[in-house]
């Protein structure tokens, strides 16, 4: 037996090596899962068939966990040769079998897997997720994108559990000495990184629909909100497939589709047939429109996956980004393609876009396409300009080239590299061949350069200029003009235009009361119309007629004043002026978070309370109709103060526990926390994570012990889930109103984000993004730009530092 070093992050160079080295042919996998129920320990044996292409060649299998016994062609392996995660290879055959069985005790931390107890009936469940590499976690495995194989997995459970993987059972046997074996059917050739076993004593319901077997899973405590939620999942899982296999022109190769909703999980994973999910997603109260369209995304984005990632996989984990992008592209696409939630577009621009504005004018800026040199990277630049200005830029693509044209690049692509893998170059070149055109020029602007452009229109002159003073992107949009009518902006008419360089004439430009620059919102860019234009957009904006242009309205406020064009009240009263109208659902809810955010964040402290008690006005008129009801109450909840205001909340929040929850925090927030009221709505709240909402009202109190308690459970006990729990838990902790108390902390966490670790990369970076602190002083500033040029700090640490500068230093800006 041997134990291992801290483990290797493999490079891309080592990854090229060894790619051109071997083939592998499949892995059979058995997994013992029978210890778990009361102890730690995931036995695994992994039997590795592959080839060698220069017999007596050498190379080495990942395995990160402790090696019981490995041979290589039935010889046994010197076990004192292992290290950092490795088992070395020598003298290897052309065709191979390698035969390892390891051990793997740390199942606590969600590192590629958790082992958790549900706080309510003790019920053990197991998951597993290995993006990028932590397959070697699990078992031995060459566990890098491009070396592909079949997966034949065998796994031995407690005789209740349910056990998943990427296909269906076979069979399900009795064990002689306890507990049950499932035989799973071989799955396609798949990368290490999407396959997966999760077990336990999960509610499954199970449907047959469009040709499909979709399966939905879940903790047995929450199987009342996943009966309430699954057939809306069932339907978009239904639409989802049945678009994705016609746009793809290849329907999803496999009958069964499993959804798997899960504890403590971070987001979700595109595990082949077998989606796991954080089963925050299945919301304790009636979602609302936005959670529910949000969850719709995510359900679509990891379908997309299948195709884009698992079927058709990057080469390596510098090209994570497309594999990203184009997930979150396709997921807009499909939502308001193919399902209820039309206003996909048009909610990506008020919220995503918006991320990715922000954060692409500041110094966290990169550009789309980073270098990878070894696994630890592939995260490093995981962020809004890799999902969501990525996802922009592959729009502004299919505007370039055409919806048409589009689909016909990508059916060439998923047809000529199916099963196989592939880089961003064979896509351009799928995509470009369909178009008749050569992408190059394009390809290297849109994703090799940072920053965004700015359009702006100068008489009848469209003046595009790059951040970097070079030369600016191609851009196809629309420029619309309208004209002021009684009934409100009446849209005339639009030109198309495609600018190159950095002077394009729209010599058909008619006279107007307004030109609407990146009308329908088709490009990336900060667009600049003409003076009395902008009067007329921030003055009218409620008056257009489409909610995407409403959105490129308040899109260019929010612009305006995160680059102190616009005063903080001036962005308010377009936003406010908006939200007291607004009926697309899918941009009220991120209008009314922009607008809590520049109320609240944005404003000097005196003005706050006014500001917050404007926005409450709002969010109290629209709390009466149905379509907009919890996003404006949800606004409420954040913004009251006076009486008539928690009066209505306290009315709804009766059978609504939910926002019962949301107005006590709101009341320790401002110093009226009522300890006998929490222990009260604990009783009465039937959510078995209920305990972290009243986590959340102790640490929105404007005390030091309450900060310092939460801090405590958040980075040393880490007794918060990963998932949607984190950034919820870390929004009651930051109330910006509370300055003076928490600008300590801001500075604790710079003392304390360099030494976080362990719990995987994904619960990692959320952790330090959402813990980000929402307010700061000019000491902060300094600080955290002088650690972010460190050598010592891990990557996704920087970024998060360079972001959290940037933004603070123009809400200071702003403030003063
Ligand atoms: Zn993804």
């Amino acid at each position: 037996m041997t134990d291992l070093g801290a483990p290797a992050s493999l490079s891309q160079d080592e990854a090229r090596d060894r790619a051109a080295l071997i083939a592998v042919d499949r892995y059979d996998i058995r997994v013992d899962l029978r210890e778990l129920v009361d102890g730690d320990r995931w036995l695994a044996t992994s039997s590795i068939a592959f080839t060698c292409r220069k017999p007596g060649a050498a190379t080495f299998v990942d395995c990160v966990g402790e090696v019981l016994s490995a041979t290589l062609n039935d010889v046994e392996l010197d076990l004192s040769t292992v290290a950092d995660g490795r088992i070395p290879l020598s003298g290897l055959a052309a065709e191979n079998l390698l035969v390892v069985s390891s051990v793997q005790t740390d199942t606590a931390s969600g590192d590629a897997i958790l082992r958790s107890v549900d706080p309510q009936d003790k019920l053990v469940y197991v998951w597993s997720t290995f993006e990028p590499d932590g397959a070697r976690r699990a078992w031995a495995c060459f566990d890098q994108p491009d070396l592909k194989a079949v997966h034949g997995f065998q796994v031995s459970a407690p005789q209740e559990w349910t056990v998943l993987s990427n296909t269906g059972p076979e069979t399900v046997l009795d064990r002689d000495d306890g507990g049950r074996l499932w035989i799973f059917e071989d799955t396609p050739r798949l990368s290490t990184y999407v396959v997966v076993v999760n077990a336990g004593p999960f509610h499954e319901l199970r449907e047959e629909r469009g040709g499909h077997s979709l399966g939905l899973y879940c903790r047995q405590s929450l199987k009342a909100y996943l009966e309430r939620d699954a057939e809306e999942l069932f339907t978009l899982t239904e639409q989802g497939l049945a678009f994705f296999g016609e746009r793809f022109d290849m329907p999803f190769p496999q009958a069964r589709y499993d959804q798997v909703f899960v504890p403590d999980f971070g987001g979700a994973m595109e595990n082949w047939g077998c989606v796991t999910w954080t089963d925050s997603v299945l919301h304790r109260s009636p979602p609302t429109y936005g959670q529910r369209a949000y969850r719709g995304l995510v359900l679509l984005h990891e379908m997309a996956h299948m195709w884009f990632g698992d079927l058709v996989t990057m080469r390596w984990w510098d090209d994570l980004w497309l594999n990203e992008a184009f997930a979150s592209f396709a997921s807009s696409w499909a939502s308001a393609s193919a399902t209820e939630y039309t206003d996909a577009w048009a909610a990506f621009l008020a919220e995503g876009q918006t991320l990715a504005y922000q954060q692409d004018m500041g110094p966290a800026s990169h550009p789309i396409r980073t270098a990878v040199p070894d696994v630890g990277h592939a995260f490093a630049s995981f962020d809004a300009i890799t999902y969501f200005k990525g996802q922009a830029a592959l729009a502004q693509l299919m505007a370039y080239v055409s919806e048409e044209t589009f689909v016909e690049g990508l059916r060439s692509y998923f047809r000529d590299h199916a099963f196989g893998n592939a880089e961003l170059g064979d896509l351009m070149t799928a995509i470009g061949e369909a178009a008749d055109q050569d992408l190059a020029g394009w390809t290297t602007s849109w994703l090799d350069q940072a920053g965004t452009d700015t359009i702006s229109l100068v008489g009848t002159t469209l003046l595009a200029s790059s951040p970097d003073g070079g030369e600016p992107r191609p851009h196809a949009l629309r420029v619309g003009y309208y004209d002021r009518t009684e009934a409100g902006l009446e849209r005339r008419g639009e030109l198309h235009v495609q600018t190159a360089g950095t002077t394009t004439y729209l010599t058909d430009l008619p006279v107007a009361d307004l030109y609407l620059l990146n009308d329908g919102d088709l490009t990336f860019a900060s667009v600049r119309t003409e003076e009395s234009s902008l009067q007329v957009l921030l003055a009218e904006a409620p008056r257009l007629p489409e909610a995407v242009n409403r959105a490129v309205a308040v899109g260019t406020a929010w612009d305006m004043l995160a680059k102190g064009e616009l005063s903080t009240g001036d962005f308010l009263d377009c936003v406010l002026a908006v939200l007291a109208t607004e009926q697309s659902p899918g941009v009220v809810e991120p209008f009314f978070a922009l607008a809590l955010r520049a109320a609240e964040q944005w404003s000097p402290a005196v003005l706050i309370p006014r500001r917050l008690a404007r926005l409450a006005e709002v969010a109290a008129a629209r709390a009466d109709e149905p379509d907009h009801r919890t996003a404006a109450l949800h606004t409420l909840a954040w913004a009251a103060s006076q009486a008539e205001h928690f009066a209505l909340l306290d009315a709804a929040a009766e059978d609504d526990v939910d926002l019962a929850w949301r107005v006590m925090m709101r009341r320790a927030s401002l110093g009226r926390y009522d300890e006998a009221a929490v222990t009260e709505l604990l009783a009465r709240d039937p959510d078995p994570d209920a305990y972290l909402r009243a986590w959340g009202v102790s640490a929105a109190r404007p005390v030091e012990e309450a900060k310092a308690e939460a801090w405590d459970r958040f980075w040393h006990e880490r007794s918060v889930p990963a998932g949607a729990p984190t950034p919820a838990f870390a929004r009651c902790f930051w109330r910006p109103v509370q300055h003076d108390l928490l600008v300590p902390w801001a500075h604790r966490y710079l003392d304390e984000v360099t030494d976080v670790s362990g719990g995987g990369l994904l619960a990692l970076g959320g952790m330090v993004r959402h813990m980000r602190p929402t307010t700061c002083d000019e000491a902060w500033l300094d600080r955290a730009r002088e650690l972010a040029d460190s050598e010592d700090v891990q990557p996704v640490v920087r970024t998060e530092l360079k972001i959290g500068v940037d933004t603070l230093s123009r809400v200071l800006r702003a403030r003063s």
